[in-house]
């Protein structure tokens, strides 16, 4: 599932490709991904709208549109978002939502599994994703990292997870960033020290900053919008290398489960 720095690529791609483009035509070819505003209809709250900014909250991707509207995507297991230049005759394979712009060119909702989404929102809808707070933003500060774990008992794993708590982080950042950190995965959150948890805070944001230079790690489907495969599954320390040696220490790596989600990690230096 893409995740903080994948999401922030695709839409870094989108923007150059799609910002400033209008709305010609919108065809939604499976109707449950694409859902519009408080019970209204999807398609015409889209056309004749032209984008004005895409970013991104957490892990979607967010289209503002020049009504004042937002076109948030969530693109889930399986999801791409891939802008087809003017007069490609088919659309990109498994395309659920087609936008096609005035000048030909055209945006594809692809999702083989079908577990993304297209949610338009009313402009002055208060939809924040959410809610966690965005782990490369000034306000997520060492500080208040700290006093985030004050009295959770939760794994630090599943607390970095959450994304009421911190947004955009998934399995693959949280396994890397407890291993640059050096602490166990399993340990619970209020159990961490006060120097492991500015550790942590530091290799949160480390991890993500060097994925995103890196355009994201591509271990299985993802593509950004330009359908490039991201780079930094090379620099994956645990990730998904079960008995590879951990390369602090050499020992091999585990794979253990935690909150149901497979965790890889090093026995020998996470404490
Ligand atoms: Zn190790």
């Amino acid at each position: 599932m893409p995740e903080l720095p994948e999401v922030e690529t695709i839409a870094r791609g989108l923007a150059n490709a799609v910002a400033g483009k209008t709305v010609a035509a919108v065809a939604v070819r499976l109707p449950k991904v694409a859902v519009g505003p408080a019970g209204a209809p999807f398609e015409p709250g889209l056309i004749g709208q032209t984008l004005v900014r895409v970013g991104r909250r957490g892990k979607w991707v967010v289209i503002e549109l020049a009504s004042g509207s937002r076109l948030a995507v969530h693109l889930r297991m399986t999801g791409q978002l891939v802008v087809q230049a003017s007069g490609t005759t088919e659309p990109h394979p498994y395309t659920n939502v087609l936008l096609t712009f005035t000048d030909g060119t055209r945006l594809c909702f692809a999702d083989v599994r079908q577990f993304g989404r297209m949610r338009l929102l009313a402009a002055g809808d208060p939809w924040d994703a959410d809610g966690g707070i965005e782990p490369l933003s000034e306000g997520f500060t060492s500080d208040a990292f700290v006093s985030m774990l004050v009295g959770r008992r939760t794994p630090i794993k599943t607390f970095l997870l959450d994304q009421t708590r911190i947004a955009g982080i998934g399995n693959i950042y949280a396994c890397e960033a407890l291993w640059e950190a050096g602490i166990r995965p399993s340990r619970p959150s209020h159990t961490l020290s006060r120097p492991a948890r500015r550790r942590l805070h530091g290799a949160v944001r480390n991890v993500l900053q060097r994925a995103i230079e890196a355009r994201g790690t591509s271990v299985d489907d993802y593509v950004d919008a330009e359908g490039l495969r991201g780079g930094f599954q090379n620099q994956l320390a645990v990730y998904g290398r079960l008995g590879e040696p951990c390369p602090r220490c050499g020992k091999p790596i585990v794979r253990t489960v935690i909150g149901q989600r497979g965790t890889w990690w090093c026995r020998g230096c996470q404490k």
